[in-house]
């Protein structure tokens, strides 16, 4: 599969993902005036580029950035699905006010798995963002608190989302299409 051949077609432009950016930053910067230091957590590896923009939209705020990378594995049935922590924060969140930013909000498992287990080690708050949610997808209630734009059901990469691990470095958002040979 991963030998197959495919194209990327442009799906959302790097302008149009500079300017969504924008517009989000100023309401997480309302939403968060009161905090006195943000804590950012990025879920590693598709939200890297996402967080580097956003955090420089968030201008004056002062912020902390810290990762966390879980992982999703098929347990058979796809609704059965387990997430697992591999790598966990550096910093303890109790009292502080949290910001998670995913890349894609697909079934909704990892969203819900990871902000209840950072909700048990007791945060003042905590809010979610996602670049992008694909609705018809979702098998848990799941929705991040913002969301960059809404997509289909298609598989897409760029933006730091990958495709067997290329294509993070494209600067905008893209789907995958499959070509024939010949
Ligand atoms: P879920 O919400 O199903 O638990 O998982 C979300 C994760 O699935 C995302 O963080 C992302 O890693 C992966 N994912 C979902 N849709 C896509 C896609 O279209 N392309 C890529 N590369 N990863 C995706
Ligand atoms: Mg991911």
């Amino acid at each position: 599969m991963t030998d197959t051949p495919y194209v990327v077609d442009q799906m959302i432009s790097a302008k149009s993902i500079a300017a969504r950016i924008e517009a989000l930053a100023r309401e997480i910067r309302a939403e968060f005036k009161d905090t006195d230091q943000l804590v950012v957590v990025g879920l590693l590896r598709g939200s890297f580029v996402f967080i580097a923009d956003l955090v420089r939209e968030l201008g004056e705020m002062s912020v902390e950035v810290d990762f966390l990378e879980a992982s999703s594995y098929g347990m058979g049935m796809e609704s059965s699905r387990e997430v697992r922590i591999l790598k966990d924060l550096r910093s303890g969140i109790e009292g502080r006010d949290v910001l998670v930013v995913e890349d894609i909000v697909d079934t909704g498992h990892t969203l819900h798995h990871v902000t209840g287990l950072l909700k048990s080690r007791l945060p003042h708050k905590l809010k979610t963002i996602a670049l992008l949610d694909k609705p018809t997808r979702r098998e848990v209630d799941f929705k991040a608190d913002w969301t960059g734009f809404e997509i289909p059901d298609e598989f897409v990469v760029g933006y730091g989302i990958d495709y067997a691990q290329r294509n993070r470095n494209l600067p905008f958002i893209g789907k995958v299409r499959f070509i024939q040979e010949g």
